[in-house]
């Protein structure tokens, strides 16, 4: 697994969404070496070693890793020794990717194709046929609701999109 999967900010964050935030770190350190016991991991991570396993077990549930067990000799107990599933990491990762860029271009369509009302206080935003139907009046604070210049917001979108397609290509 290439490490350039975690490079676009956007995908991290959506892939944070799925395994959670903590097992960022660890499916990192499982991507540098073949196959790694929960102790070192929980030593190179600085997590508690119950920690490391329940992120391990989330992952074991979601195919992204797998393990192998060996019995220590000295002490008789079981040793597990985890790797990651690169290609199934790969597949969330695209279908992460694909369903964030899905979504920003949808967001993106909406803002180019309509005009966009906000209210005084900032807590309602509505195309301008809702708005109209609220009489240019926010349903929660009762303020006037003024035409609002979206184009900042199209610029971070088209930016955002950019962002994620030169990171993964098309
Ligand atoms: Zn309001």
């Amino acid at each position: 697994m290439s490490e350039s999967l975690f490079e676009s900010q956007a995908v991290v964050n959506a892939l944070a969404e799925v395994v959670g935030a903590n097992s960022l770190d660890l499916i990192g350190e499982l991507a540098i070496e073949e196959s790694v016991d929960e102790f070192s991991l929980a030593e190179r991570l600085g997590m508690d070693v119950k920690v490391v396993r329940k992120v391990l077990y989330k992952l074991y549930d979601n195919s992204l890793v797998k393990f192998k067990r060996f019995k220590d000799q000295d002490t008789g107990w079981y040793i597990y020794m985890w790797s990651l599933e690169g290609n199934k990491v790969k597949h969330l990762v695209e279908r992460v990717r694909r369903e964030k860029i899905t979504g920003i271009r949808e967001q993106l369509d909406r803002e180019q194709e309509h005009q966009f009302f906000m209210c005084e206080s900032g807590c309602t935003r509505a195309p301008f046929e809702t708005a109209m139907e609220a009489g240019f009046v926010c349903p929660h604070c009762g303020c006037r609701m003024d035409f609002q210049d979206n184009g900042h917001i199209i610029k971070q979108l088209e930016s955002q999109l950019k962002e994620i397609e030169r990171t993964f290509g098309q």
